[in-house]
């Protein structure tokens, strides 16, 4: 299927030079899940040589992440849902490829299997994606460190199967029922919360 990438980057950049508080960021997000959607299903059925469906976005929270921009997130029992966490720290006027870039690298966590990881098949993925849209999904960029997590968050997850971390400014699900999920980078269910303050 195709994308019509200048109507994308020519809806998106208005969009996001006015997003002030997160339902606008929300609605940005919602315009990157639908524009990208269809045309990653299709491309990654084609390059991947199997039927690849984009999990159901159960839901989509914004967060002051600094150490990490994006997270993907699945059920424990998978059941065709995942949820995301994008940060906040993204939402500025000129960053709309790094913004792409994040949510992309987090949609094709949410197509492959539980246990991809940044395995071979993500890596197939990030490249056929990144050739037909022009982007430059990284495979690290959406969790590398960019500076220190403030003191402000509350909770820290960290999965015991990759090592990835996550920090949380309130008890949301995943801090309460850390075994009803597992981790989209290895498939691990092994959450380890750690109360900060
Ligand atoms: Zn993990
Ligand atoms: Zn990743």
């Amino acid at each position: 299927m195709a994308l019509d990438m200048t109507a994308f980057w020519a809806e998106l950049s208005p969009a996001l030079d006015r997003a002030q508080d997160d339902a606008d960021r929300q609605a940005v997000i919602a315009l990157i899940l639908r524009a990208f959607t269809a045309p990653m299903e299709s491309l990654l059925s084609q390059t991947l040589c199997r039927p690849i469906a984009l999990r159901r976005v159960e839901a989509c929270r914004l967060t002051r992440g600094v150490r990490q921009y994006g997270t993907c997130t699945l059920r424990r029992r998978d059941d065709g849902t995942c949820r995301l966490a994008i940060s906040r720290n993204l939402f500025f006027p000129g960053n709309e490829r790094n913004l792409v870039d994040v949510v992309c690298h987090e949609m094709i966590h949410a197509c492959l299997p539980a246990r991809e990881g940044h395995g071979p098949l993500f890596h197939e993925a990030l490249a056929a994606l990144n050739r037909a849209y022009g982007l430059r999904i990284a495979v690290h960029s959406s969790e590398s460190a960019i500076g220190e997590a403030g003191a402000f968050y509350r909770y820290k997850v960290t999965c015991g199967g990759c090592g990835h971390t996550f920090y949380y400014l309130r008890a949301g699900a995943l801090v309460r029922h850390p075994r009803r999920y597992r981790c989209a980078r290895c498939g691990k269910s092994r959450f380890a919360i750690e109360k900060l303050r």
